[in-house]
């Protein structure tokens, strides 16, 4: 076994690898950029090495400077985690190159399955059933599109290097097909450096169903079952599930053999995760085959019992699999929320900012944390803006969600907005209870998740007064007890100009008039004041509720005209308007890039640009004026 290895990532995944290795008296060096000199994943290991400024592709993408890092610090292997460079065969060859072990598959399977078109090949000729589509070497627009025609709308155009979502687009129509490929094409180059596309069926209504494997040097490959990422947002998952609802024994066996074809088929070693589609009639279709550790393999991890970090370990030191196939068995269910900094109902678009209080719920054998933050830390603009994982385990599917919608009830962050009230939702919604999953989970249920607030208002206005009430009840007495004058009338509650018992009253009356099940009480709601405002996480979802100061109109702006703002610091990538060109109403007038996804700028109205005060390439701070608007009325 390896005495020293170096960990060639950051955040929760760099925590987690350190943690097994601790456990199994391996030493451990850290990396770092600029940006992370103080962070938990350098801390927590025994060494760290500086790699350079914080962009990533001048620092944890950097190739010579790791494995030099490796070299100084004597680390015999390299654990890549997930994203930056743990599929980059490049890598993993230069590892070879100085003796140092590479804890992944060796450098053919990674080729083998770097381009999402090449393992479309490889795995059709290894008889696993594929989703149809094109994924051959003519990429001229014309072609692709033939082919798109071909397969028959809608499609979705993919980037063969893809991953995370990214360089994704679905084509609905033929009249459509041009800008989507474009606007794929763009986010690819900028994410992968590489904007090779395939055009797939686009399934409706699918669910993403993967399965985790792992093989040894010695050609022993067992399945550890399989992970339900069906719920996903802009083709990212968001809550991950194991095992996966609804499936029979049977269909998981198959489904479990088709995924060590397709690890055979490629002399795979190491942890590995195929993914398929899974139609609503059982028919499963292979997407693509990850060569690494996923971000949501704790789920695997809880219902097995089996800890994958110390598998990889074990494997790369050319050791056996620790358990046949007979041996692993699924031990009830476990989910894994991925809590972000991020706005749910600005179309997720990423926050960035310091976590000026960061209280995770409090972690036992049924609930874990996997984070690489801790309070005081940014959330910054270089890195995903993942702060972390919540992982819960019970015995059934839904003691486990329960135990779920309570830990994110007690998830209490400030200074950046979070998913966290949307992934309560998500948990306490009827569908997701019912197990009712597929891609498209999200926008068929956007109502229940993203709760209409203007109609829920009835319901939880008067929690919130009650909630006001009490805390500020609350607040009276522990002020009347500290007061040399508990008896004094300024330490009544009674500020609004009637008594206390009055209010009480009309709350009560506003309680039962207002809520569609009048059994809710406080008692079942968990408040979170937040100073200006209060988070609320009821049985009927999560409702975020502010004191809002009264309208006098004194700068009132019109909101069809004007400046149109950066939603957040980033790049502009595109602009698709001439000043003084006629717009309408939602038209795409310009494309921002940050963190690596696109957010689009559109016409608030009717209208047209006036001035653009920000050119392709230029970087835009968040809140920064990005052009002149007109609309037409004015
Ligand atoms: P990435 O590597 O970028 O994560 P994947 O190929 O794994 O991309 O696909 C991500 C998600 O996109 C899938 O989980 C699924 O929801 C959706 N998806 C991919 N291919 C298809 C398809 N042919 N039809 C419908 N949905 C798809």
């Amino acid at each position: 076994m390896f005495t020293k290895i170096l960990i060639a990532n950051r955040g929760e995944i760099a925590c987690r690898i350190i943690k097994t290795a601790r456990v199994m008296g391996i030493a451990t060096v850290a990396v770092y950029s600029d940006a992370d000199c103080t962070a938990l994943h350098v801390e927590m290991a025994d060494e760290a090495v500086y790699i350079g400024p914080a962009p990533s592709n001048e620092s944890y993408l950097v190739v010579d400077n790791l494995i030099q890092a490796a070299i100084d610090s004597g680390a015999q292997a390299i654990h890549p985690g997930y994203g930056f460079l743990s599929e980059n065969a490049e890598f993993c060859r230069q590892c070879a190159a100085h003796n140092i072990s590479f804890i992944g598959p060796p450098v053919e399977a990674i080729l083998a399955m770097g381009s999402k078109s090449a393992a479309k090949t490889i795995m059709a000729d290894a008889g696993v059933p594929l989703v149809p589509g094109y994924h051959g070497e003519d990429q001229s627009s014309n072609t692709l599109k033939l082919e798109a025609n071909k397969i028959g709308y809608p499609v979705l155009l993919k980037a063969a290097a893809g991953g995370g979502g990214k360089g994704m687009r679905s084509v609905f129509s033929e009249a459509e097909f041009e800008s989507a490929l474009e606007s794929a094409k763009r986010e690819a180059i900028s994410s992968f450096n590489d904007d090779i596309m395939l055009v797939e069926k686009y399934l409706l209504k699918p669910r993403h169903v993967e399965i985790q494997i792992f093989c040894d040097s010695h050609n022993n490959a067992v399945y550890l079952f399989e992970r339900d990422c069906s719920v996903q947002r802009r083709h990212q998952k968001v809550i991950e599930e194991a095992p996966a609802p609804g499936i029979t024994q049977t269909l998981r066996l198959q489904m479990g053999d088709a995924a060590i074809k397709a690890a055979q088929a490629i002399n795979y070693e190491g942890a590995g995760t195929v993914e398929f589609l899974l139609d609503s009639k059982g028919n499963f279709f292979f997407m693509e085959m990850n060569t690494r550790l996923q971000v949501e393999h704790p789920v695997t991890e809880m219902i097995t019992g089996q800890d994958l970090v110390e598998w990889q370990l074990i494997v790369s030191a050319g050791g056996h699999l620790p358990s046949s196939q007979s041996e692993l068995k699924i031990n009830g269910h476990a989910f894994e929320a991925r809590i972000y900094a991020e706005d749910p109902d600005q179309d997720f678009l990423p926050s960035t900012g310091k976590l000026n209080l960061l209280q995770p719920p409090s972690e036992s054998a049924n609930v874990r944390v996997d984070t690489g933050v801790v309070e005081g830390d940014d959330v910054s603009i270089y890195y995903d803006p993942m702060i972390s994982k919540l992982i819960v385990w019970d015995t059934d599917r839904d003691r486990a969600l329960t135990r779920l919608a309570n830990a994110l009830s007690e998830y209490r962050i400030s200074g950046l907005i979070t998913n966290i009230g949307f992934l309560y939702n998500i948990a306490t919604s009827n569908a997701f209870r019912a197990a009712d999953v597929d891609t498209g989970f999200i926008e068929e249920h956007e109502e229940e998740i993203f709760r209409k607030r203007e109609q829920d208002i009835s319901y939880a206005a008067p929690l919130v007064t009650a909630a006001i009430l009490k805390l500020r009840t609350q607040k009276a007495l522990h002020d009347a007890h500290q007061s040399n004058e508990p008896n004094s009338p300024w330490h009544l509650t009674c500020s609004w100009g009637i008594t206390q018992q009055q209010i009480k009253a009309q709350v009560q009356q506003a309680i039962i008039d207002g809520m569609p099940n009048p059994q809710t009480s406080l008692d079942k709601v968990t408040i979170v004041d937040e100073g200006a405002s209060f988070d609320l996480f009821t049985p009927q979802g999560f409702f975020h509720c502010a004191e809002v100061q009264p309208d006098l109109g004194l700068d009132g702006q019109d909101l069809d005209s004007g400046s149109l703002k950066a939603p957040m610091n980033g790049t502009v990538v595109a602009s698709f308007v001439n000043v003084g060109e006629h717009v309408s109403k939602g038209e795409v007038l310009m494309v921002m890039e940050a963190m690596k996804m696109e957010h689009a700028i559109t016409a608030p109205s009717d209208g047209m640009v006036i001035e653009f005060y920000f050119r392709h390439g230029d970087l835009v701070d968040g809140g920064a004026e990005l052009l002149a608007f007109e609309a037409d009325n004015t």
